[in-house]
């Protein structure tokens, strides 16, 4: 994968990732393909967010022999950040359908700024795989570090960030905060606006996901 100036960014720069990504950045695509393109991003996506996951091997019996097989070792969990999160969890949960589904409720006071936690329901052993955090616009980086606070909090070790687009100043963020985190996002978008949406970004990702924009 192609990195970028960021060394724990990963970008996907795979045609099919943005073909759909510009769908999602149209004005003109509303919330049902809205829907569907993200599903299938981050179900694109968490291919090369597992690359590296442990994995033990087993025998397996074929209708001609025995022979070696894998499965992945740990209970992996999935973390939406709500709401726009959901869309993508769908996605990975497609790829993983093994995988738990943590959840953490996080908005954006308008005025400050800062993320306000109003939810937060997780499996007790974080710690026993990897945990994706999932949200599609990684802008001030308010809200993904109050998550991630709250994964570390809760025992998570092996914590990875999914997001769809992302700004210079939320990786900046996240990086200060979480050296060794890493991102994976389709896009690093130029800038924040004033009210901290990212530019030229898609807009409110909630809103397109769900029509209520
Ligand atoms: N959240 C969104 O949905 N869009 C942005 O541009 C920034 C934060």
């Amino acid at each position: 994968m192609p990195t970028t100036k960021y060394p724990n960014v990963v970008i996907f720069d795979h045609p099919l990732i943005q073909h759909k990504l510009t769908y999602l950045r149209d004005k003109e695509t509303s919330h049902r393909p809205f829907r569907a393109l993200l599903y299938q991003i981050a179900g694109l996506m968490v291919f090369e967010a597992t690359r590296n996951v442990a994995v033990r091997e087993i025998e397996v019996q074929t209708p001609m022999e025995k022979t070696k097989g894998y499965r992945l070792a740990g209970q992996a969990t999935v973390v939406p950040v709500l709401r726009a999160g959901l869309g993508m969890a769908e996605g990975v949960l497609e790829m993983m359908p093994e995988a738990r589904v943590g959840h953490l409720g996080i908005f954006r006071d308008e005025k400050t700024l800062e993320p306000i936690a109003y939810l937060k329901r997780l499996p007790k052993d974080l710690n026993a795989g990897p945990v994706l955090l999932v949200d599609p616009m990684l802008a001030t980086g308010g809200s993904a570090a109050a998550a991630i606070r709250m994964l570390r909090e809760a025992g998570a070790t092996d914590l990875r960030m999914i997001c769809l687009v992302a700004s210079p100043e939320g990786i900046r963020r996240l990086t200060k905060e979480e050296p060794n985190l890493k991102i994976y996002t389709a896009a690093i978008d130029e800038r924040l606006n004033e009210k901290g949406y990212i530019l030229p970004g898609l807009g409110d990702a909630g809103d397109r996901l769900y029509g209520t924009g």
